[in-house]
């Protein structure tokens, strides 16, 4: 969830849907300001987001207003609009873990933030964390896939339990350069239904056909899904997906139960190295899951 508009409309549209077919699942909260509209100035910045804009109609999926927020409006205080929502969250079952703080801060400008910065941020997300919630989050997914050896050291040293903050294959604890670091890492595994729209003129259901077919190899596949979207104007497509895959006997499960099964031998986990690549689909770069490297002992 970025947005406030994702927030308040699309989470609890979310949670609907799950609760339908009683799916637990894992959500991850930007509960600072809502700066959207800057991300407007991405277009000047990063091949393809325009052209992403418009294969998604990014106005018709984010709504004027928050196009608008933190540019021509101030930007809205996520958490604190509506307090309710994170605790219904995690009453209804669900895990509810942190998903940066000012999301446009952080996925435009995490590589060029001192580490000090960097902790800034992640300090904040979790005190307007803990005033809603009554404790700490332990679960963190950076905005936009952006992940750095300061934003992982950071996160290791905050007693977070894992994060997932990459694309990748399997769990792994990220290296950056010679250094491995402490915190485990669970990547999405699938590509995003916003990725694939319209391209070659693939349509949802294609969708739906892809997840089930990296479904069928029998190994955990994590899928990353917007309240902006699929909570919003592909609520249905969403729907359907859930249906596809529970008739196909597909088992769900929260990312943290799974961080904590594979933390019972950490031994067992690859450390891998983290790099910036293109993927399909997306404008920018986003922190991809490289080759396995030796841990040290
Ligand atoms: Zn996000």
């Amino acid at each position: 969830m970025d947005t406030l508009e994702g927030f308040r409309k699309g989470v609890p549209a979310l949670m609907q849907v799950l609760d339908a077919h009683g799916v637990k699942a894992s959500f991850f909260l930007a509960l600072g300001p809502d700066h959207s509209g800057r991300a407007i100035f991405r277009i000047f910045r990063q091949r393809g987001f325009l052209e992403k804009m418009w294969r998604t109609r990014a106005p018709a999926l984010y709504g004027f207003k928050t196009m608008c927020y933190g540019t021509l409006l101030p930007g809205p205080q996520i958490g604190a609009a509506a307090p309710h929502l994170a605790p219904q969250l995690a009453a209804a079952g669900h895990e509810v873990g942190l998903h940066g703080y000012d999301h446009v801060r952080w996925h435009d400008h995490l590589l060029n933030l001192p580490p000090a910065k960097v902790a800034r941020e992640i300090d904040q997300a979790q005190r307007t964390y803990t005033a809603l919630m009554g404790g700490p989050a332990s679960a963190f997914a950076a905005p936009g896939w952006q992940c750095s050896l300061a934003s992982r050291t950071a996160l290791a040293a905050r007693n977070f339990l894992y994060g997932s903050d990459t694309r990748g294959t399997t769990p792994y604890f990220p290296a950056f350069g010679d250094t491995v670091t402490k915190l485990l890492e669970i990547p999405t595994t699938l590509p995003t239904l916003d990725e694939l729209l319209g391209f070659h003129g693939c349509g949802p259901q294609d969708f739906t056909r892809l997840v089930l077919s990296r479904l069928d190899k029998g190994l955990p596949q994590v899928l990353t899904i917007h309240a902006e979207v699929e909570g919003g104007p592909f609520l249905g497509e969403f729907a359907r997906l859930l249906a596809r895959c529970r008739e196909a006997g597909v088992e769900f499960f929260r990312l943290g139960d799974w961080a904590q099964e594979l933390l019972q031998t950490p031994a067992a986990i690859p450390a891998a190295t983290v790099s910036l690549q293109r993927l399909p689909g997306r404008a920018g770069r986003v922190s991809c899951q490289g080759p396995q490297k030796a841990r040290p002992s």
